[in-house]
């Protein structure tokens, strides 16, 4: 039985290299690991029709996080798929089948650009829903996952180990990077960065038998090893940067600009496009994680 792992490029708002998915099959099935936004499900399967694949053969559909950059699409497409199950975290689950909250804070961040960013995010019918726990190992489509969770930029978030491969489907916990370049930026939103929480999922990952990392922002690396710990540097050294900025209270705009212009400064010493990593981590989101995390760590208001 012929198994294989494909990339497949979702083309958000036209970009290509900014959000992953990864289709698994064995020739009698078919898996999704990320889905991507509701805005992006034509290319996803068009996509896949391109890969051979009739989309009747999709089974399983797993995400890493319910942010809607990886989840969004779930409810549309168990519509167009009902032979299909979707796979989520505990915490994320309710927030699946009424994504009534979910929406509203991610409204307040995304205000009227919405409907354009993410398209139509329907409810998931619970009983198309399974719930998955860390430990535990997934059959799907040829391929045996180990599913690991792995706070930290989100509580919600699981990764998945393909241990045959060695291939990890990392979600966000691995940061965001683009080929060809080795810099990692660490996506961290609000409301939920944990930084110590984050740091127990990279040694955690340290001591799996990772020899792949699939990221959904944006592609497969193998300097497994390099690339967490440039992760986990930056995401504290940006820690260190913001900390002293958040407790003069200097407004979220200002802390956002330092930020960006430190980062960038980063990038461009390696000789990388910094605006190609905005669409998978843009700063403004980045700043606040890092804003709500230090205040509610430090007390403030
Ligand atoms: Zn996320």
């Amino acid at each position: 039985m012929q198994t294989r792992i494909e990339l497949i490029d979702l083309n958000f708002l036209g970009y290509p290299l900014a959000i992953a998915g990864y289709l698994l099959d064995d020739g009698e099935e078919s898996a999704l690991v990320e889905v991507g936004p509701a805005s992006t499900i034509t290319n996803l399967l068009n996509h896949v029709q391109a890969l051979g694949v009739p989309m009747e053969r999709i089974r399983h559909l797993i995400v890493t996080h319910i942010h809607l950059d990886h989840a969004g699409a779930l409810g549309s497409l168990l519509q167009r798929l009902p032979e299909a199950t979707a796979y989520v975290h505990p915490i994320g689950a309710p927030h699946l089948i009424d994504p009534s909250r979910l929406l509203s804070s991610a409204g307040r961040l995304y205000g009227e650009m919405m409907e354009r960013l993410w398209g139509e995010v329907l409810p998931v019918p619970a009983e198309r829903l399974r719930v998955v726990h860390d430990g535990e190992r997934l059959s799907v489509a040829g391929h045996t996952l180990l599913v690991v969770e792995t706070p930290g930029h989100a509580r919600h978030h699981h990764a998945y180990l393909d241990e045959a491969s060695g291939t990890l489907f990392a979600g966000d916990v691995a940061g965001v990077r683009m080929p060809g370049t080795t810099y990692v930026r660490p996506p961290t939103p609000p409301p939920e960065l944990d930084i110590e929480a984050w740091q127990a999922s990279l040694s955690k990952l340290r001591s799996l038998p990772i020899r792949r990392l699939a990221l959904t922002h944006f592609g497969i690396f193998e300097d497994v090893g390099r690339h967490l710990d440039e992760l986990e540097a930056r995401l504290l050294s940006w820690a260190e940067f913001t900390r002293p900025l958040v407790e003069q209270g200097v407004p979220d705009t200002e802390l956002m600009s330092a930020l960006s212009e430190y980062g960038n400064a980063e990038m461009r010493q390696l000789g990388v496009d910094p605006s190609s990593y905005d669409l998978g981590a843009g700063y403004e989101l980045i700043a606040l994680g890092y804003a709500r995390y230090w205040r509610k760590k430090l007390g403030l208001r």
